[in-house]
């Protein structure tokens, strides 16, 4: 089995069963997020201990890459503070968007999405998730200093 056919099971394994995939209840911050592109919607919803995202989760509707993506990011980013996972961000930004890069093995399962940037209209399929939960990210930094 080539590394494309092993990536390719690992988006329709996380489509076909997302991981942390319902709402939370209790969350300390939610956001909505859509592409309208491809009709693609998500909610995130995160639990937070100081800067340090303990528990995420996601619900939503959407093309393959969104869903497995999302589902990938819930598992990669659990644990991370927002340092990390801004981090994290980038290099799969980059992994998406630059032809042939080389995905780093800090990348984990995460590695399997860059098949898509052969796809140049589906990148947003892939990065609506992370739009999403740092829309959260950013809501809840928002209400901690209006307290
Ligand atoms: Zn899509």
């Amino acid at each position: 089995m080539d590394l494309k056919d092993l990536y390719r099971d690992v988006i329709l394994d996380h489509n076909r069963q997302p991981r942390n995939f319902g709402a939370l209840t209790g969350a300390d911050a939610q956001a909505d997020g859509h592409n309208p592109l491809c009709g693609d919607r998500l909610t995130v919803w995160v639990q937070l201990d100081g800067d340090r995202v303990t528990d995420i989760r996601f619900e939503g509707k959407g093309c393959a890459i969104s869903t497995a993506s999302a589902s990938l990011m819930t598992e990669a980013v659990k644990g991370k503070d927002k340092a990390a996972i801004q981090a994290l961000y980038e290099q799969v930004h980059a992994l998406l968007t630059q032809h042939n890069a080389e995905a780093d093995a800090s990348l984990g399962k995460l590695a399997a999405l860059g098949g898509v940037s052969e796809f140049p209209s589906r990148v947003k399929c892939a990065t609506l998730c992370w739009h999403t939960l740092n829309a959260a990210l950013e809501r809840s930094a928002a209400a901690v200093t209006t307290e």
